[in-house]
């Protein structure tokens, strides 16, 4: 067993830290107070290959594997969760359903676009009435000729406004339930479907969050992505991917509200001396750190087991599970240590405190992960 990254891999690190702290650092609270989408930051994250990491150079990816994806998240999360939330989306929701059931067509047409960043990519599971149970998705496809007619509301997509492409499930067999669900891929500007109400949320303010509106949508039949009725099937295969991505995106807020509150407790000084000399102060650093280093050590787990091709529905939810909450944990024990200064915009604390709570919320509560880890711990 090797704990150590690569030195390839510590300077990809390296170089995502420093992309980071001098493009988008100066510009996140500008950004939060505006709900502003940092669409020049993307498109230039596109032109750098991190928005095809995980994917094969001959389909415009980078080539690199879901530890290196991990770490790239980190760094972003670590300066501004929005930018990681929409880095995640495209990636490992949107371009990734494309590139794991699509067909060669398909992956020919969507790949290189969605990697260089030309395309951004939304992906539209939840709807209204189904975000848990996503299986009781409501919206539907019916076939027409050599067309598919697409009618119902898709809530809560990342990227939903600047996406160019979108990826959604829809039910194309009401009988057959969870195994009645096909995916689609639409493309920004097909007659019928539009982005609908834009959220004004607690936290990760800059990332979009889109309502998706289709009204007799019309698409051609090859718009339909991998096996008509396997879409909830591939959705889930798709979602063991993404949770570890949200897994990265907790540890990169999580990192960034225990260096802050580090910085803080050394630089505030009560009864003398620097806070930071209290024991209560440091138990609670140590903590941090500690669950911090445990979650990561969880997420890469799972991220080189996909790597190595394993199956990581159980590995994925522990790590998005735990990650999520230790985050936040961090987020208010950050907030804690800056004492009123955590409550004030001047200071990172309050933005890590809104932005991590959707990390337990995001691609399945940590609800769901519990039921996901034990449905897998009972199984046979
Ligand atoms: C900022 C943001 C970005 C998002 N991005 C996307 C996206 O890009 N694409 C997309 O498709 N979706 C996206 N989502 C949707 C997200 O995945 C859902 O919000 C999430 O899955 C929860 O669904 P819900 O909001 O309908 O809550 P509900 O399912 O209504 O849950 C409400 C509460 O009930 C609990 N609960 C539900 N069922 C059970 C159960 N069986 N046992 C115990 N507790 C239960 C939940 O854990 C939760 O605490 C996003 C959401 C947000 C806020």
């Amino acid at each position: 067993m090797d704990f150590q990254l690569s030195d390839e891999q510590q300077q990809l690190r390296r170089s995502v830290r420093e992309f980071a702290e001098r493009e988008i650092a100066p510009h996140v609270m500008q950004w939060d107070e505006a709900s502003q989408f940092p669409l020049e930051i993307i498109k230039e994250l596109g032109r750098l290959g991190f928005l095809g990491m995980v994917f094969p150079t001959e389909y415009g990816g980078a080539g690199m594997g879901y530890v290196e994806y991990v770490l790239a998240i980190e760094e972003l999360s670590r300066v501004d969760g929005s930018v990681g939330i929409i880095v995640a989306a495209h990636t490992s929701l949107c371009s990734n359903h494309i590139f794991a059931a699509g067909n060669e067509d398909q992956k020919r047409k969507y790949m290189p676009k969605l990697a260089s960043g030309e395309f951004i990519g939304a992906w539209g599971l939840t709807e209204p009435g189904s975000g848990s149970d996503a299986g009781s998705a409501r919206m539907t496809a019916v076939r027409k000729g050599n067309n598919w007619v697409l009618n119902g509301t898709k809530t809560f997509c990342t990227n939903g406004h600047y996406a160019d492409v979108v990826l959604v499930l829809a039910v194309t067999d009401r009988a057959a339930r969870t195994h009645g669900l096909s995916a689609f891929v639409v493309e920004k500007g097909t007659k019928g479907f539009r982005p609908g109400k834009k959220e004004n949320k607690l936290g990760l303010r800059a990332s979009d969050t889109a309502e998706l509106i289709f009204e007799d949508c019309v698409i051609p039949a090859e718009n339909l992505v991998g096996k008509e009725c396997d879409g909830f099937i591939d959705a889930m295969r798709i979602l063991d991917g993404g949770r570890i991505s949200i897994a990265a995106l907790s540890l990169g807020m999580a990192q960034g509200a225990f260096e802050a509150a580090t910085k803080y407790s050394k630089q505030r000084k009560q009864f003398g001396r620097p806070i930071s000399d209290f024991q209560a102060i440091q138990w609670k650093l140590a903590d941090m750190a500690t669950e911090i280093d445990a979650a990561r050590l969880l997420a890469l787990r799972a991220a080189s087991m996909k790597d190595a091709g394993l199956k990581t529905t159980q590995e994925s939810s522990m790590a998005k599970l735990f990650a999520s909450e230790v985050a936040v944990k961090c987020a208010n024990e950050g907030v804690q240590i800056h004492g009123g200064y955590g409550f004030i915009k001047d200071y990172p604390a309050e933005k890590f405190y809104r932005d991590v709570k959707l990390c337990t919320i995001g691609e399945g509560t940590s609800e769901i992960q519990r039921m996901v880890i034990a449905r897998q711990l009972l199984k046979d």
